[in-house]
């Protein structure tokens, strides 16, 4: 949700709303009150890790897409895709609850993404990162080498 809540009523708020710590929530609170629906922005989905330079090409094509990006995280890759969910309102709340899947009802607040910082132990968002990657892991791929002929 949007509501933010401003800290000080005489002295200017010069640090921006207050995004205080789950554990300090007041009686009452819910965290999603602070967030901008952080959940409602996105979907990943594992893939299945990439071994070689054909299955490196699909992970390529995946970010040629507008705001798809690829992660790893604890040695799992994930296709992440930055999208807004059509019922999510620009209050940043759900305006299909009722009827919302159950994916979402089975989210809660206790292991989300509240605070994240969106860092991941590898995070590719263009194709050339992941021909780098790969290039790293597999070694150059003759005769498509990414890089620039060294001047003659
Ligand atoms: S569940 Fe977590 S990430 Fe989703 S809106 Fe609430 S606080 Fe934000
Ligand atoms: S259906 Fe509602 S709760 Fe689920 S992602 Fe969309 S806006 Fe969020």
């Amino acid at each position: 949700m949007a509501t933010l809540v401003e800290t000080g009523s005489e002295t200017p708020n010069v640090t921006g709303p207050r995004k205080p710590h789950r554990e300090d929530l007041a009686p009452g609170e819910v965290l999603c009150m602070y967030c901008p629906a952080k959940c409602c922005r996105y979907f990943a989905l594992p893939i299945d890790e990439p071994t070689s330079w054909k299955d490196f090409e699909y992970v390529r094509w995946y970010l040629l897409h507008d705001r798809a990006t690829v992660f790893i995280e604890d040695g799992v890759w994930y296709l992440l895709v930055h999208t807004k969910c059509k019922h999510l309102g620009d209050d940043n709340l759900c305006r299909q609850y009722e009827t919302r899947p159950q994916i979402c009802r089975d989210y809660t607040t206790k292991k989300c993404e509240y605070e994240d910082d969106w860092v991941y132990d590898h995070y590719f968002e263009t194709p050339e990162q992941v021909e780098e990657y790969a290039e790293a892991v597999l070694g150059p791929r003759k005769g498509r080498d990414i890089r620039s002929p060294r001047p003659r």
